[in-house]
């Protein structure tokens, strides 16, 4: 077992097909287990393996396993027992990614609580590999309707949660049921002795691999995580982009369009930002990363399968703008970060009914997650500042002011004022666009206009029949609060607090009662007001339950008054490319 370790998957000896797909999905180089798993693997051997979770174990059993694989022969030929559903769909849809220049290959998930009808037609149908947990395969096996006579390996995966969730005796009987001839695998996280039982029981002169868990790559990455409330999570990610130190981040959000809209809002407000989703051609998006790489673009916005195996040192924060499904996806995106021995970052905006899920992960990595204020208005300010001096010490260094010299002499015997008070005015101006003390709304992270508990259902005074239902765009999913929503209009449209209806918060949208007899003045004026940032769009409402994207383009558009704080004093490092886009120079 002596034999040194590959550097590269090119020496890996897999098939051509896998190894095509390599690169497609943009692994680099091959993880420890990896390059120690495949070569025996490959041989037809069998193994024992033990490395942490996030460490690649997926690929160190398919990609050698695929790699033997008849696509012709339309029978399980590799078997994978995974504890959980999750694992298991997650197990067979990476298999089919790798496998997809296998002509004809199939992969089938069984788990229990699915339609046998489907999972019956699709083995009818012939499939090479089947990922299952334990109990549905073994009813697959007892009624006959899996057959095993084919099968050449199989993989036992996350041993040790088989284990803790009671598994062991389904897998051992599992087993039974498998060729003797075959191969057999097995992975776990730690190696509890009834796991290596098992492996003894049942692995044949197995390969014994040990990954030493390197303190967790989570140890170097310091969490937090902000409790979104009052303040919409877009300007929470705005303050915490003007007052941390990052050198580039990578902020993770839940879908798609997603990436898209929120590199689009960072854009408006003056980050230069660029969305890397799946959608995205590999070019492109190989592009994009390529630009992370090489500073050129510092703010990424991306899905969890887009940002798979991305690996950019320089990337010094990860936030969770949406929180992840799962903790596995936790761990990789959080993992984006602290790489290459640095250190890092993790930001986690965790909604109050996102608790749960907060708990969850704290468990699962034995790390503490620090709940964190938002950088305060002065946090702000003195960064603002700080940059600003930084800004005219470097002018000051680099320009011939000569020009200027003489001019403000000349002011000053003119006007007959003082060189302080030119300068203060001149500061003034050069920061008016974006002020070095942000707006007053800047200093209300918690609770602005906290509504009594039950605003929800507040009593309309007017009669019902004079209250008339309208639809704003703007919901739950935004972070509003009933308060918000009643402070905007009542702000903006003058109209009498006593006066507004229920109000119902929809994801999307929110429902408003309303009088009937509100002026159209009153009412154009509404759907222009920014509530948790997004415009009203007030509508009467017409018991339409879709989000209006439509809507939201015609608003996007517009864009926000945003133009020339890209060129504004004391704007953040992170600020300072953006100037691409928008062309506001006029000195
Ligand atoms: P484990 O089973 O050890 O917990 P996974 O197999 O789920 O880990 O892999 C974790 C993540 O690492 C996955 O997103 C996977 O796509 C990615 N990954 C696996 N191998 C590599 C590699 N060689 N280079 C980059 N990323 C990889
Ligand atoms: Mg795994």
């Amino acid at each position: 077992m002596s034999e040194t370790i590959a550097a590269s998957f090119a020496d890996l000896n897999l098939a051509p097909a896998i190894f095509k797909v390599i690169h497609e999905v943009g692994y680099e180089t091959p993880s420890p287990i990896q390059a120690q798993s495949i070569p025996p693997l490959l041989e037809g051997r069998d193994l024992l393996g033990q490395a942490q979770t996030g460490t690649g174990k997926t690929a160190a059993f398919s990609l050698p396993l695929l790699s033997r694989i008849k696509p012709k022969l339309k029978a399980p030929q590799v078997l994978v027992l995974t504890p959980t559903r999750e694992l298991a769909l997650q197990v067979a849809e990476a298999m089919q990614t790798y496998a997809r220049h296998l002509k004809n290959f199939h992969v089938l998930p069984v788990y229990g609580g699915q339609n046998y009808t489907q999972q019956l037609r699709q083995l009818a149908r012939g499939v090479q590999v089947v990922v299952g947990t334990p109990g549905r395969v073994q009813d697959h096996l007892n009624r006959g309707t899996l057959k095993l006579d084919e099968l050449s390996a199989v993989v036992i995966d996350e041993a040790d949660e088989m284990l803790k969730m009671g598994f062991i005796e389904e897998v051992e009987q599992i087993l039974q049921f498998a060729p003797h001839e075959r191969q057999t695998a097995l992975f776990s996280a730690t190696m509890p002795k009834e796991v290596l039982e098992v492996a003894r029981k049942h692995l044949q002169n197995p390969v014994e691999i040990r990954i030493k868990s390197k303190t967790s790559t989570v140890e170097k990455i310091s969490q937090h995580f902000w409790q979104v409330k009052g303040l919409h999570k877009l300007d929470a990610l705005t303050r915490i982009l003007e007052a941390e130190e990052i050198e580039a981040m990578i902020i993770f959000v839940r879908t798609k369009l997603a990436t898209v809209e929120l590199a689009e809002k960072l854009e408006a407000r003056g980050f230069s930002s660029a969305a890397l989703n799946g959608d995205m051609t590999q070019m492109l998006r190989e592009k994009t990363i390529d630009r992370l790489k090489d500073g050129s673009l510092d703010i990424v916005v991306a899905t969890d399968v887009a940002a798979r195996g991305l690996d950019v040192p320089r990337i010094t924060h990860v936030v969770n703008y949406d929180i992840p499904h799962d903790i596995e996806a936790y761990i990789h995106r959080i993992g984006r970060t602290g790489r290459a021995g640095r250190e890092g970052k993790a930001i986690l905006f965790v909604a109050p009914r996102e608790k749960r899920m907060l708990a969850a992960i704290e468990r699962a990595t034995r790390q503490p997650i620090k709940a964190m204020a938002l950088p305060s208005r002065k946090d702000i300010t003195d960064r603002r500042i700080g940059l600003f001096k930084e800004q005219i010490a470097r002018a000051m260094e680099s320009q011939d002011l000569e020009f200027f010299e003489e001019l403000i002499d000349q002011y000053q015997s003119e006007y007959e004022v003082g060189h302080r008070k030119i300068a203060a005015t001149l500061s003034y101006l050069l920061q008016k666009e974006r002020p070095l003390q942000p707006e007053e709304r800047f200093a209300e992270e918690l609770p602005p206009e906290k509504p009594e508990p039950n605003t929800q259902k507040r009593p309309a005074r007017k009669l019902d029949s004079e209250m008339q239902t309208y639809r704003i765009e703007v919901g739950r999913a935004h972070g509003v609060e009933p308060g918000n929503i009643v402070g905007a209009i009542s702000n903006e449209a003058k109209l009498n607090s006593r006066n507004i209806g229920r109000i119902r918060l929809f994801d999307q949208f929110s429902l408003i009662d309303l009088p009937k007899d509100l002026p159209a003045e009153q009412l154009h004026k509404l759907k222009t007001v920014w509530v948790c940032d997004e415009q009203l769009q007030i509508s009467v409402d017409s018991g339409e339950k879709q989000p209006r994207w439509d809507k939201r383009k015609e608003r996007k558009a517009f864009g926000k008054g945003t133009l020339g704080r890209k060129k504004s004093p004391g704007k953040s490092p992170l600020q300072r490319r953006g100037g691409k886009k928008r062309k506001t120079d006029k000195a």
